[in-house]
């Protein structure tokens, strides 16, 4: 009797506890030194060994805390949208190239730049955790490739913005819708300030558009949505 309990537990766990969205992408996060030589070569690019030795003693760090919370992003994003990210393994590359992040769609693979979060790098290093929502950033531009957005509306409205201010306005509504939902406004502080230090200013400017009011980020989630 105990035994058809514990199977009944089982299966209620597995109907119950899973998300509906059952295929979320597998993340494999990784460091490589030996990765980072080609762009380390280049004469004004090294990469100091203090640097790659802070990196690999906090890469378990980044590890621990995307397996946490990383899923829980891209399940959130897959419930507020409706929409799927790619079943299949996308790499993440952690790198220490001087380089900003990136996402390569077509390969399935994306690279966070580490070096701003290492304190031999900065005296102001960023947190983990705000790369963890770099990560959770390069893996929503893949998502939106899969998931294009047909006739915005709200592009149209801001046409006249630089491009790359136009490729984030719903990324980051829907990165914010995430963080709400999960009940993080001060990560999302943190993801809006250190965003808009960048260089450019295009994710500042992204970020001033979808809050522009309280309710705002809403109209874009809507559209990515439909
Ligand atoms: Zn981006």
């Amino acid at each position: 009797m105990r035994v058809i309990r514990h199977v009944l537990l089982f299966v209620a766990l597995l109907g119950f506890g899973c998300s509906p969205h059952a295929t979320l992408p597998r993340i494999k996060v990784e460091y490589s030194p030996s990765e980072d030589l080609a762009c380390s070569l280049p004469p004004g690019s090294p990469i100091k060994e203090e640097w790659k030795a802070e990196m690999l003693s906090r890469e378990p760090e980044f590890v621990r805390l995307w397996q946490s919370e990383g899923l829980k992003l891209l399940a959130a994003a897959e419930a507020i949208s409706g929409k799927d990210f790619p079943s299949q393994e996308i790499k993440a590359r952690l790198t220490l190239c001087n380089a900003p992040s990136e996402s390569f769609p077509g390969e399935d693979r994306v690279t966070i730049n580490m070096r701003y979060a290492l304190k031999s790098f900065t005296p102001e290093a960023v947190s983990i955790r705000y790369k963890v929502d770099t990560l959770f950033h390069e893996l929503l531009h893949i998502f939106l490739s899969r998931h294009p957005i047909e006739n915005s509306a709200l592009l149209k409205e801001h046409a006249t913005e630089d491009e790359r201010v136009r490729d984030h306005l719903h990324l980051l509504a829907l990165q914010k819708a995430v963080l709400l939902r999960l009940d993080e406004p001060d990560v999302l502080k943190e993801v809006v300030a250190v965003d808009s230090t960048l260089p450019g200013g295009y994710y500042k400017r992204a970020w001033e558009l979808v809050n522009a009011t309280d309710k705002e980020y809403l109209k874009y989630v809507a559209e990515l949505s439909k």
